[in-house]
């Protein structure tokens, strides 16, 4: 059979889980798979009825193709879930750890976060939000952006939270797409030391949203002093200082639209994902329970914003609904110093860390020695999620923040999945560095060629086979664009979007996105498996590959390579000699097809405001075209350095 993408990395190394971490494991039966797979849809129902149902649902699933309803008929709320289920048991647990990045901290039991999460939903009732209403919250990470999260779940309506690094224009686009009502944000927020000026960010936008009739601001300094245009906006602390604590959670659809979300925007203009009640927070919460194996006593931090659906489902949703203590930081890892990070998790003993790829790369690229300098033995378990993990910063992970007694769970999952879709049960599965490993128990993943059949090993198209309860519902206000980007491809198939691999024990490599792969002389290679070899290299901190034209191959690779700090000097002493090394690592690696032709030493890469490598603004600058849309661009005076080098060399 055809594969449709080439296989070219060998990684060989495996990491059981130690005998002590499976016999705790909240996951340790190894026959769950096959149990969930003998009757899905009871296997999703039995993790349903651990959470909290004002009525039980009617039908587990109904499936027309595109359009799932999960759960139809029974009746829930998020909020309740998160919170009010747990005043008995965990009132006076801690649910939140808050630091801000001057240093703050702020501590909320479940019992107080109840109370403010009620007070804020009357605060909303008050200002005309009703049921199904939309709700724009920009917001830095700040413990009234949860709050302001679970009030308007708590009354049914609908939150599309946009990044605060976001420019106004993107917060413009994002609440007129969406018709919001209201916009919650801050007066200011923290990054890297200086303050932004979320208010006047917020008061440009909504010059051009007439929807908007309402915005509440919270007061993020004491000192801010913002224009406050009366009749429209209001202070939070104000509109809470009367506020009345009691405010029942509405017992709500299952498929009730929880919130919209748009996609990071790596390949292409940014999609608003739609989300509902039921379907969603039972994969959230089972996740949570397995992969990251949560307890009672864990101090949990996942490092994303909640501008992101990781923020959504493991910061707020998943956790909360377990019941966990989550650690959450509004500032930058870099601030004051590169051991931010370390030195979090050593004050607030921090037992589970999920991070993304680009963190570690960077983590790589500062040097060991800033973790090295701190006592994290408080750490249990260790994820990665966003990107694919080059093997080479996942050893880099597992030595230097696991202490090599961590495991290691990479999650493959997008803001159209809702939830963890392939990964690592950490106490039943012997992870390889840069593989997703399996699917998770219920979920239906296949590497699919171009026709729709199976790939048993080899690579080829990620594909989901069947409804999944936290699959997205929808692109909002596009219907067309959500049967034409997802469902196209083959009928009644979830198309994902990526590449991948199988390998002979069933594990799932990814290859990066199908729209990243390089065709060279009949050879389709994943960006994924280049990029690992470059990483590979000893002086290598991150590394991006396009495919550029090429004379005689048709296509060639061109590398942008970032060099770790410590070997900067050394690898500049003679570059030309460095690259031809660095060449000669490739073809050594994986094979003299991907061999790049052309390799360019930058400092930085195009990324997305959450970290991700845009690849398609370098194919620009590599072919000299004008560049895609960059709303979701983090720093635009990279590409533009990039394009000036890249000109200057050829
Ligand atoms: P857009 O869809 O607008 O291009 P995006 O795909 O970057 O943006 P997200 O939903 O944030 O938006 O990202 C999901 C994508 O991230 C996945 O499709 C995959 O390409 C990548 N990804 C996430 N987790 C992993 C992982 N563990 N390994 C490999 N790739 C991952
Ligand atoms: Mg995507």
């Amino acid at each position: 059979m055809a594969q449709e993408i080439d296989a070219l990395l060998q990684e060989s190394r495996t990491f059981p889980p130690s005998e002590e971490f499976r016999k705790q494991a909240n996951a340790n039966d190894p026959e769950i798979w096959a149990k969930a797979k003998a009757d899905r849809e009871q296997y999703w129902a039995d993790w349903a009825a651990e959470l909290d149902w004002q009525t039980k649902w009617d039908r587990v699933l109904e499936w027309n193709p595109p359009d799932a309803k999960w759960f139809a008929g029974g009746k829930l709320n998020a909020s309740y879930n998160c919170l009010d289920r747990h005043l008995a048991t965990r009132g006076d647990k801690v649910a939140l750890i808050w630091e801000g990045e001057p240093g703050e901290i702020r501590r909320v039991t479940y019992r107080e976060l109840h109370a403010e999460v009620s007070k804020f939903a009357n605060v909303l009732k008050s200002r005309g939000v009703a049921s199904g209403d939309r709700v724009a919250i920009y917001m830095p990470l700040i413990v009234e952006a949860v709050v302001a999260m679970l009030a308007c779940a708590r009354i049914g309506a609908v939150h599309s939270v946009v990044f605060g690094g976001f420019s106004s224009d993107a917060l413009k686009d994002r609440i007129q797409d969406a018709e919001a009502k209201l916009v919650i944000t801050a007066s200011s927020g923290y990054r890297r030391g200086t303050i932004v000026p979320l208010k006047k960010t917020t008061d440009a936008a909504v010059a051009e949203c007439p929807t908007i009739e309402h915005v509440i601001v919270v007061r993020r300094r004491d000192e801010d002093e913002v224009a406050m245009q009366t009749d429209r906006d209001v202070w939070y602390h104000e509109a809470m200082a009367n506020a009345d604590a009691n405010c029942e959670a509405v017992p709500l659809d299952s498929e009730h639209m929880l919130y919209m979300l748009y996609t990071s925007g790596s390949t292409g203009k940014p999609k608003g994902i739609v989300h509902t009640t039921g379907g969603y927070l039972t994969e959230c919460y089972a996740t949570c329970k397995w992969v990251f194996d949560l307890k009672e006593n864990d101090i949990y931090w996942c490092t994303a914003d909640i501008g992101w659906v990781t923020g959504h489902s493991y910061v707020v949703y998943g956790p909360l609904a377990c019941g966990a203590t989550v650690m959450i930081y509004e500032g930058a890892p870099d601030f004051p110093k590169k051991d931010r990070f370390w030195d979090i998790i050593e004050r607030h003993k921090v037992t589970i860390f999920y991070t993304a790829p680009t963190a570690i790369r960077a983590f790589m690229k500062w040097g060991e020695a800033l973790p090295r300098a701190h006592d994290m033995s408080s750490l249990r378990l260790l994820g990665t999620v966003g990107e694919p993990i080059n093997p080479e910063a996942w050893i880099w992970y597992n030595q230097n923040i696991g202490g090599e007694r961590c495991p290691i769970v990479d999650t493959w999952w997008q803001t159209e999945t809702g939830g963890i879709m392939i990964t690592p049960l950490p106490g039943l599965v012997a992870t390889k560095p840069g593989s997703a490993t399996k699917p998770f128990p219920g979920i239906d993943a296949e590497i699919l060629d171009e026709r729709g059949n199976r790939v048993e090993v080899g690579g080829g198209y990620l594909a989901i086979t069947t409804p999944w309860p936290s699959m997205l519902r929808g692109i909002y206000g596009d219907p067309e664009r959500f049967q034409e980007q997802y469902w196209s491809k083959w009928p009644g198939i979830y198309f994902t979007g990526d590449g991948a691999k199988r390998d002979e024990d069933g594990y799932f490599w990814l290859l990066g996105r199908v729209d990243d792969v390089i065709n060279v002389a009949g050879h389709r290679i994943g960006t994924m498996e280049v990029e690992s070899a470059l990483v590979d290299h000893r002086s290598v901190a991150e590394a991006a590959v396009v495919g550029i034209q090429h004379e005689i191959k048709g296509t060639a690779i061109a590398a942008f390579v970032i060099v770790k700090e410590s070997e900067r000097e050394e690898a500049m002493r003679d570059p030309a000699k460095f690259e031809q090394e660095l060449k000669a690592h490739v073809s050594e690696k994986i094979g003299a097809i991907a061999r790049p032709e052309k390799i360019l030493m930058t400092a930085d890469l195009p990324k997305t405001r959450s970290g991700k490598i845009m690849r398609r603004l370098l194919r620009d600058i590599a072919e000299g075209r004008a560049l895609g849309d960059v709303t979701t661009l983090a720093d635009p005076s990279v590409v533009a350095t990039l394009k000036e080098k890249y000109e200057e060399e050829n």
